[in-house]
């Protein structure tokens, strides 16, 4: 089963294109040249490619969002 969904482009904010195939995620753009293909079953990331980054993405880790940790100490901030 493939299914196609039009989404914001993670690394320029433009339209990018998922493509669902099975277990397969696979998220590109045509304006910045980005590559995502990931697993869904294991949430492990295939290829990733992500042009304007200073340091690119490690294929041996997930790529999960960042968040912000509630746990960090407000005298980091100061
Ligand atoms: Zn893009």
């Amino acid at each position: 089963m493939t299914t196609l969904q039009t989404i914001h482009c993670p690394n320029c904010g433009s339209y990018a294109e998922r493509h669902q195939i099975n277990d397969i995620s696979r998220t590109q753009c045509p304006r910045c040249d980005y590559l995502m293909v990931m697993c869904n079953r294991t949430g492990r990331v295939i290829e990733a490619h992500a042009p304007g980054l200073d340091s690119s993405i490690r294929l041996t880790e997930p790529v999960t969002r960042h968040r912000r940790s509630p746990l960090q100490p407000a005298s980091a901030l100061a």
